[in-house]
């Protein structure tokens, strides 16, 4: 059942529109690259089209398919991507998911070419929504290929880097699948930074273990993969009372002489 059952088409165009624009306006994608697709029923996808930038989408764009991956609208101009193929994989195997997006954004895309997977717990934001990010592996856009290196991956995460390529998020409805793009992006920047500092400090298990509590708790939705902790840290010992009482005395003593 799609969250969008009772939304009209217009609606869902108009909010398909606002999503591409923002993805192109963070710089997300260049030129015409990126889709998006939702889910409308249980037989059908709305998709953007191939070779139109996604900042600058119409609703008469936008076309509808069949989840079997049928053109269902006969549109003399637009055609959808063949990177489709790789949301009707999500749609297949997730039937808890009404929303797909790829993108291509620099940072997140960065560690796809790097081939360094975002699998660390270092911020509490992306432990709870996207949780570690696998790197699917390199496949020929518009093959199958693309669709079966996600395949083994979608179960477990709602966040897939694509090797050389790019990044495939999605969630219950369109704007969590697009927050969690915006997290991964956000995530990976950050963790760029820090190792161009010199050093990531990963959050210990037991700090993370409350996260997932806290997780459970609040019903959050979608799936996410543990990352990678450190050992819990051993509680710090205050000094004691003689110790303080010791070292006063000697600088006091220290000041007399
Ligand atoms: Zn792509």
């Amino acid at each position: 059942m799609s969250v969008y059952a009772g939304t009209g088409e217009w609606e869902l165009k108009k909010m398909i529109i606002e999503i591409g624009r923002r993805i192109w306006t963070r710089g997300y994608v260049a030129a015409n690259d990126g889709n998006i697709t939702v889910k409308i029923n249980d037989k059908e996808i709305l998709t953007t089209p191939t070779g139109i930038s996604k900042g600058f989408m119409t609703q008469d764009m936008i076309l509808k398919m069949t989840l079997d991956g049928d053109l269902i609208t006969k549109s003399p101009k637009y055609k959808p991507s063949s990177e489709v193929k790789m949301h009707l994989e999500v749609y297949r195997q997730r039937e808890d998911i009404g929303s797909v997006i790829h993108a291509h954004p620099p940072h997140c895309t960065g560690f796809a070419v790097a081939g360094i997977p975002l699998d660390q717990c270092v911020l509490p934001e992306a432990i709870l929504t996207i949780g570690a990010v696998p790197i699917a592996r390199y496949g020929t856009p518009s093959t199958r290929e693309i669709p079966d290196s996600i395949k083994p991956f979608v179960q477990n995460s709602d966040a897939i880097l694509l090797e050389n390529h790019g990044a495939l998020t999605f969630g219950a409805d369109l704007v969590s699948a697009y927050h969690r793009m915006e997290t991964l992006e956000h995530a990976a920047q950050i963790v760029f930074l820090a190792i161009q500092l010199g050093n990531v400090n990963l959050i210990p298990r037991d700090q993370v273990d409350k996260l997932m509590f806290l997780r459970d708790k609040y019903g959050m939705t979608g799936r996410v993969t543990a990352c990678v902790t450190r050992p819990p840290q051993p509680a710090k010992e205050e000094p004691s009372r003689d110790v303080v009482e010791q070292i006063t005395k000697k600088v006091m003593d220290r000041l007399k002489n």
